[in-house]
């Protein structure tokens, strides 16, 4: 993630990533008590460019006001200094993550001062290329009543860890976890789609975390003209579909082989995901519109 070479931007100033440290007597460290962000650039024909950076940069602080994290960042200087991060750091597309945090506080009261810093390197795609073999986990998603789980709370992502190694751990390269009602909700994380029947299916946004991703799929089916219906999946749904995939601004669009040992039938670059995998490739990039902007 750095070297000797790396900048991160931290709390108004750009600084060494080796010379830069944190309270040891953090809340955030002791309680998981902060929130971040996870971004892309992509290297287009006209220059680096963050994708859909003021909804993240919004999402953030939305994830600190749920918690009562100060948030006391303007979001349009951070992308500011986001895209002098990237070019500090010679990166011409990349994977950024802000990240806010509070101080030395041991009170399980929120502590009054936060701190805000940014880094960003170079990530392929985080599941990889490859169409995924996939678990359903014995891992549940916090309920929302526990916790407010549209939030990117960085003490949530125990639960996505502790899903995501015991799918490694049982040879699978992801899992889909279910909510408390027993509805396949999520994967880790990214978000889940279906396709039945030439529709899509995804769980409902008050079960699932609001991906910025799964907002862009279901843009691009408007814009294609594929129905996508919100709804709670069953095992049996998602077992029976005839194709899937997953979201997230780490992950992209990524095709699934198979469920449990269940293979999907169809063959992926068949599916509404294919399409939409390419369509998402040419946004990020900025590729439709290269004529007008050059
Ligand atoms: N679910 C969870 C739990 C996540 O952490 C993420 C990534 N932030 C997603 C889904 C996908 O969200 P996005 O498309 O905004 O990256």
């Amino acid at each position: 993630y750095y070297n000797q070479d790396t900048y991160i931007y931290l709390d108004g100033d750009f600084v060494k990533a080796t010379e830069a440290g944190a309270d040891l007597f953090g809340q955030s460290l002791h309680y998981g008590y902060g929130a971040f962000e996870g971004l892309r650039a992509y290297g287009t024909h006209h220059g680096t460019r963050i994708f859909k950076a003021e909804e993240h940069f919004a999402r953030l602080e939305q994830s600190c006001e749920a918690i009562n994290l100060p948030f006391t960042w303007n979001q349009q200087e951070l992308i500011a200094r986001t895209y002098e991060l990237l070019a500090m750091n010679n990166l011409r597309s990349a994977y950024i993550r802000p990240l806010v945090f509070s101080g030395a506080n041991m009170h399980l009261t929120s502590a009054a001062d936060a701190h805000l810093m940014i880094a960003a390197w170079e990530w392929g795609p985080y599941l990889g290329h490859n169409l995924l073999r996939v678990c359903t986990s014995s891992i549940e998603r916090p309920s929302p009543k526990s916790f407010p789980t549209r939030a990117k709370v960085s003490g949530q992502y125990v639960n996505a860890v502790l899903a995501s190694n015991e799918a490694i751990n049982k040879g699978f390269d992801e899992a889909l976890l279910l909510d408390q009602d027993g509805f396949i909700a999520q994967a880790s994380s990214e978000n889940l789609f279906i396709e039945k029947d030439l529709t899509l299916y995804t769980a409902p946004i008050n079960k699932v975390f609001p991906g910025i991703t799964r907002q862009t799929v279901i843009d691009i089916c408007q814009e294609l003209g594929i129905d996508v219906v919100e709804k709670n999946l069953t095992v049996a749904d998602v077992l029976d579909a005839d194709s899937a995939f997953l979201s997230g601004t780490a992950s992209e669009i990524i095709g699934i082989k198979e469920v449990d040992g269940v293979v999907y039938r169809e063959d992926w670059e068949h599916t509404i995901g294919a399409s939409i995998q390419r369509k998402y490739k040419k946004l990020v990039l900025e590729e439709e519109n290269y004529e007008v902007i050059i």
